[in-house]
């Protein structure tokens, strides 16, 4: 079987983690299987800093699926050390708020190497995850340059509004400063990346983890070609709803839902993603037991446990998305 998933970094890669056990790979590393997993990682969250190229999603899935995370923390690597970044700081050295690890900087290192070397950011991210194995078909949704940016009232000057980094906002701030509208700046001449169209036309089941829809899931189908060649998959389209009862779980959804004037409930998620039969991208949506009453016209809906809690229960969820999506592992 051949499965697709859409996912940005913290709960996409939590949920590959049971996509992998569900297939009966192991949850970290690579293994044996004769099912085939592509994850399109959304790069709308890349950024330059210190003349590094950091790509939050793609490394959290990295490290997550081949056992390098830190999994308190949930990003960057485990018994991670800061030397470089306060040192950055002693120079006074902009930006200081973005975590920066000395073992993640190996990291950033030889992307930016490489990248300034010609390379596109999926070979870049298939020589990375060679040292990494983490079972998982990593693809970049685009090797061009997409950056999300948010627009804020100015914290400096209140009259005026500005556009940050989508990172500035979101670890600076915390998404405590409303956001007027986001936008990814080049989602719209972006190319999908190498294998991306591919892989959704050759699919027996497409996912959407249950991801930040607005960020991280919206950022990928966003590029130009992947709405439609989702649309056009013969395989069947299944969501997870991050929003549980109302609430985003670990996270700040719900701000970034705000700004694109979605309610944060899993039926407006829902009825965001939209039926396929009606112009939109789902067939299939998995909400929470306390979610039982939601409706999506024309989508199939599901109640079952979606708190990502360990590995078998979100192994069950992924079970759960493909019994709806009509596929058995045979
Ligand atoms: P990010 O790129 O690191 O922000 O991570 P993602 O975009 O991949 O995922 C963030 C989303 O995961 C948030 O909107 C959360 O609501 C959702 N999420 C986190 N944990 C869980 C969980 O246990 N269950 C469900 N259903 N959603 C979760
Ligand atoms: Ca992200």
């Amino acid at each position: 079987m051949k499965i697709v998933v859409l996912v940005g970094g913290v709960g996409g890669a939590r949920f590959l983690l049971g996509v992998k056990t569900a297939l009966g790979l192991p949850a970290i590393g690579a293994g044996e299987s004769p099912h085939e997993i592509t994850a399109l990682v959304n790069t709308g969250d890349d950024v330059w800093m210190h003349g590094l190229r950091i790509c939050p999603d793609l490394d959290t899935c990295m490290y997550t699926l081949g056992g390098g995370i830190d999994t308190e923390r949930g990003w960057g690597h485990a018994g991670e050390t800061w030397t470089v970044k306060e040192e950055l700081a002693a120079y006074g050295a902009e930006p200081t708020w973005f975590g920066l690890g000395d073992k993640d900087i190996a990291t950033h290192l030889i992307r930016s190497r490489m990248l300034r070397a010609g390379y596109p950011l999926s070979a870049v991210t298939e020589a990375l995850c060679d040292r990494w194995q983490p079972g998982v078909r990593l693809l970049p949704m685009s090797d061009d340059r997409v950056e999300t940016h948010v627009v804020i009232d100015d914290p400096e000057n209140p009259e005026q509004q500005k556009a940050v980094h989508f990172q500035e906002w979101w670890v600076r701030y915390r998404a405590g400063l409303p956001a007027h509208s986001i936008v990814a700046v080049g989602n719209d001449e972006a190319k999908p990346g190498p294998g991306v169209l591919d892989a959704l036309a050759e699919a027996d089941v497409v996912l959407l983890a249950p991801s930040n829809p607005v960020v991280s899931v919206g950022t990928t189908l966003g590029v130009p070609g992947v709405r439609d060649a989702l649309r056009k998959s013969r395989a069947k389209v299944v969501g997870v709803s991050p929003i549980i009862g109302g609430k985003a779980l670990r996270g700040m959804a719900d701000a970034c839902l705000t700004a694109i004037g979605v309610e944060t409930s899993a039926e407006a998620v829902g009825r965001h993603y939209g039926a396929r039969s009606e112009g939109g991208v789902l067939d299939g949506w998995l909400v929470a037991p306390e979610d039982h009453e939601v409706t999506v016209p024309g989508v199939d809906v599901r109640a079952v446990p979606l708190l990502m809690s360990d590995v078998d229960a979100t192994a069950d969820m992924v079970r759960a998305a493909l019994d709806v999506a009509g596929v058995s592992l045979g």
